[in-house]
């Protein structure tokens, strides 16, 4: 354990000692109990590290966040955003409140530098780069996650079973198949099924659909209850769980080194090493340790869909996407009852402004010719949530050279639910001293730094 009443910059604040105890070894906070930082609590408990997990939220929110809110599919070989192209469409999208892709107009010269950076990164030797790494991930994390929901018993209806890319028009049938066609080349399995199959399958689907691909490599289940799930089996494995803990600061040495964090209460919590798994807002909690992880919110929202208790329409057995809307279907099954979620839209704001309805409102719209009934069921809940987003589409996973002590794991964009359980893993091999399960040389936190001074 670190000496609590070392020379630091928040000497003048109280120093309490830290909840977990140093007994079991050394002791990591983790700031953020989202996918990526309980993952990480998770694997660090496991090898012996004395853990506290910090959130600022209270432990009924556990699963309001981005890693309960999302969409649910733990979707292996997806493509990072920055692809040949993107930065080009979402130029023409930019205006347009209800384009799938809305980046609001606005003077802010982080968001200028954001999407210059984003746009000299959608190209193919760049795609190429990041799929190497995202599938050396994507093929580890579901036997990680599978590993994960047996010893602790999480029962969040996964089912590794593929999903579907829902293609209304029959035109569009083309592209969604070089699409799965392009992801051959690392492994992924897919097959092309007719309008006819597809509703012989599953009777959900309206007789507009042209048809899917079935890419069936991944999985899908309900985020909430895994979220929650991997939370509450925490305390099991001696992880210290802090809620309603604001971090707003870091202890630093004179020499950089990070040996503890500050809550907002003044509340000091000394470690031997933090890890900053905060989504989106490790950027600005990074800057104030000197580390800069330029990121976007890409808020997107969600419907929780009812059936209804007499005649319901069928419900999908796997989760989709929606191939000309870009609306994600994830059937759940929850409490015993049986749901729909829709989840989608992508936009590119400042964080926190209210919620664009008319985005909201796409979801339903966008859905409605593809299944059957939806018009019957319920909403039960409506929410929206912030995707943490690089400018170059990569993950920011490792330790901070500069700040000894420091180690970031954040920045997963739409993959985080399916990416944060390996995160976790690489992340306490990371913190232990080993070599990562895979090679994160290119998800450095500090590579954004270097950019800046060499651009
Ligand atoms: C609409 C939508 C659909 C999506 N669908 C999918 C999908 O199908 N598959 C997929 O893989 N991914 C999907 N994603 C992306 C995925 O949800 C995210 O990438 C992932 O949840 C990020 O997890 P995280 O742990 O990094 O961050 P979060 O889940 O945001 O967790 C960060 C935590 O840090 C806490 N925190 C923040 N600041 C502080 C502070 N100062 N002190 C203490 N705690 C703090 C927050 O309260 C929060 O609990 C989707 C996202 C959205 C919005």
């Amino acid at each position: 354990m670190s000496d609590p009443g070392a020379p630091g910059s928040f000497t003048h604040h109280a120093l309490t000692s830290a909840a977990a105890p140093a007994s079991r070894g050394r002791h990591v906070v983790v700031v953020g109990a989202g996918i990526v930082g309980a993952s990480t609590a998770w694997h660090l408990a496991k090898k012996g590290f004395a853990v506290t997990l910090l959130d600022r939220e209270p432990p009924r929110a556990i699963a309001d966040g981005a890693s309960g809110g999302n969409a649910g599919l733990l979707s292996i070989g997806h493509y990072p955003l920055t692809r040949p192209g993107v930065s080009w469409r979402g130029l023409k999208w930019m205006f347009s409140r209800t384009a799938p892709l809305y980046i609001k107009p606005r003077v802010d010269r982080e968001l200028v530098s954001w999407l210059w950076n984003f746009h000299l990164h959608c190209n193919q030797r760049h795609l190429d780069r990041c799929m190497e790494v995202l599938c050396a991930m994507g093929w580890q994390t579901l036997e990680v996650l599978e590993g994960i929901l047996a010893e602790e018993s999480i029962q969040c209806d996964y089912a590794r079973d593929g999903w579907l890319d829902v293609v209304m028009k029959p035109e569009n049938m083309a592209h969604a198949e070089a699409e799965a066609k392009s992801l051959e080349r690392f492994g992924y399995r897919w097959e092309r099924i007719e309008g006819d199959d597809l509703r012989h399958r599953d009777p959900c689907f309206t007789g507009e659909v042209a048809g899917a691909i079935h890419m069936k490599d991944s999985a899908h289940c309900a985020p909430d209850d895994l979220i929650a799930g991997l939370v509450r089996a925490l305390p099991k494995h001696g992880v210290a769980l802090r809620f309603d803990a604001t971090v707003k600061g870091f202890r630093q040495r004179p020499s950089g080194a990070v040996d503890g964090v500050l809550l907002e209460s003044g509340e000091m919590i000394a470690a031997d090493a933090v890890v900053l798994a905060a989504g989106i807002w490790s950027d600005a909690l990074g800057r104030l340790a000197g580390v800069a992880i330029p990121m976007q919110g890409a808020r997107g929202y969600h419907l929780q869909l009812d059936y209804p208790a007499d005649a319901p329409p069928p419900s999908p057995s796997t989760g989709m996407v929606l191939h000309e809307t870009f609306v994600a279907v994830t059937p759940m099954a929850r409490d015993g009852k049986r749901q729909l979620r829709l989840a989608g839209t992508l936009e590119i704001g400042p964080l926190d402004e209210p919620w664009m309805r008319e985005r909201l409102a796409m979801l339903m719209r966008g859905s409605t010719a593809y299944l059957r009934g939806l018009d019957r069921l319920k909403v039960a809940s409506e929410w929206a949530g912030y995707r943490p987003c690089t400018s170059d589409g990569m993950p920011a996973i490792g330790g901070v050279r500069s700040k000894p002590g420091l180690f970031v794991a954040t920045g997963h964009a739409m993959m985080g639910m399916t990416l944060g359980p390996v995160t976790g893993k690489a992340m306490a091999e990371l913190v232990a001293g080993e070599k990562p399960c895979f090679d994160c040389s290119m998800l450095d936190p500090e590579r954004f730094a270097a950019r800046r001074s060499a651009g």
